[in-house]
């Protein structure tokens, strides 16, 4: 449900506002691991799943309050020192490629309200095992960081921006501006980022309508657009129904307003979206329908919380401390021992339907 802008506590707007030094852990000095790593048997679930990717959420904080994504009055942040250290997950994704890891993608909350974060992406850039690096954000530090980021060896970003009304968008995301993301994402293309991808969850009765304008923007910029199918993370799935659209719809929207669609192949195999393009479009349209035509079987991910949790799945808070054996002296082996209990935990499906409500976080707290 969309709230009335002029209905948001003061706080939360003011909350929402925090410039990042605001809401980031104390600056920290980045020391790259010294362990040399040697390869090991691959990180694969009880399903014959090979895990070689990782979605690393490096905070919980964000500075916008997506309709979807968290409750109007924000979620209570971790204390900062539950917070893993850019030193610590440096760490882990070491050991994570010496599995078979290949693949990171950083988010949050919102990973660019985090201090110093180029510098980590930097470090990361440089982990020889680490073959694509990319970043979801909601863009509206973009502007700024967008070349910076490029520098630091980000090649690939997804921003998410569900409507081109800035009204609309100001409601969705409770306090954005869509023109500062806007901005943002062309200083991505300029920059060299490629692809530059857009992502918009899509609600019935919320942004339905703005399906097509959203394709267009494959014409217009090049850039890859990627619906989502709204998913029930810390809201019940009788809610999630009354506004779920499913991807199937969305390209008969796409098509009734006169945009001819051709199939186009995936990146890779087990990427979540399924392309099409409009005829003569730089840019690809990508459905990723978690609930109407669900990817698990294909699933190659794992998750890792901000505050330093394994989550198994999107959905399961079936997740293995990782941080308690970090800061408890653990070895590398000790760490791997966790991995692997994580991939073993690991559902052959996500279970939305059965358990929508009994999710422990909401989105920004998981990564997305
Ligand atoms: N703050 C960044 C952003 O918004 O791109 C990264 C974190 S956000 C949690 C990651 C992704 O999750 C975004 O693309 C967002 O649209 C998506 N997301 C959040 N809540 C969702 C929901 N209930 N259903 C589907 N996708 C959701
Ligand atoms: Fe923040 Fe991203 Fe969640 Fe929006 S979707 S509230 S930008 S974490």
């Amino acid at each position: 449900m969309v709230v009335p802008i002029e209905l948001i506590d003061t706080k939360v707007e003011r909350l929402s506002r925090l410039a990042p030094e605001d809401v980031v852990p104390a600056t920290e000095e980045i020391l790259p691991p010294t362990e040399t790593a040697t390869p090991l048997p691959p990180l694969v679930d009880g399903f014959g799943r090979r895990m070689n990717y990782m979605r690393i959420s490096v905070t919980d904080r964000c500075n916008f309050r997506c309709t979807y994504c968290m409750p109007a009055e924000g979620v209570p942040w971790k204390p900062r020192g539950e917070i893993l250290t850019y030193e610590e997950l440096l760490r882990l994704v070491h050991v994570g490629t010496r599995l078979g890891i290949d693949q990171i993608r950083i988010t949050g909350g919102e990973p660019t309200v985090r201090r110093n974060v180029v510098d980590f992406i930097r470090e990361l850039a440089k982990i020889p095992g680490v073959r694509d690096l990319s970043m979801t954000t909601n863009g509206l530090l973009l502007p700024h960081l967008a070349q910076p980021l490029y520098e630091a060896g980000l090649r690939r970003i997804n921003v998410s921006i569900d409507t081109l009304q800035p009204e609309k968008f100001r409601e969705v995301t409770r306090t954005g501006n869509l023109e500062h993301v806007m901005n943002g994402v062309r200083a991505a293309i300029a920059v060299g980022m490629n692809p530059v991808k857009i992502n918009a969850v899509i609600m019935r009765g919320v942004n339905d309508e703005d399906v097509p304008a959203l394709a267009q923007l494959t014409v217009d910029l090049g850039v890859d657009m990627r619906y989502i199918e709204y998913m029930p993370i810390g809201v019940s799935w009788e809610e999630c129904e009354k506004h779920l659209v499913t991807g199937r719809e969305m390209r008969e929207r796409i098509r009734a307003a006169g945009m001819e669609l051709e199939p186009v192949p995936p990146d890779y195999p087990e990427e979540p979206a399924r392309y099409w393009r409009i005829k003569g479009a730089r840019g690809r349209i990508g459905f990723i329908t978690t609930l109407s035509e669900p990817f698990c079987a294909t699933c190659n991910r794992i998750r890792l919380t901000a505050d330093g949790k394994l989550r198994p799945c999107l959905n399961c808070e079936d997740e293995v401390d990782l941080k308690s054996v970090l800061r408890g002296g653990g070895s590398d082996d000790d760490l791997i021992a966790v991995f692997r209990e994580a991939a073993r935990r690991k559902w052959a499906g996500h279970q939305l339907r059965q358990h929508a409500t009994a999710a422990n976080r909401v989105m920004s707290q998981i990564g997305g």
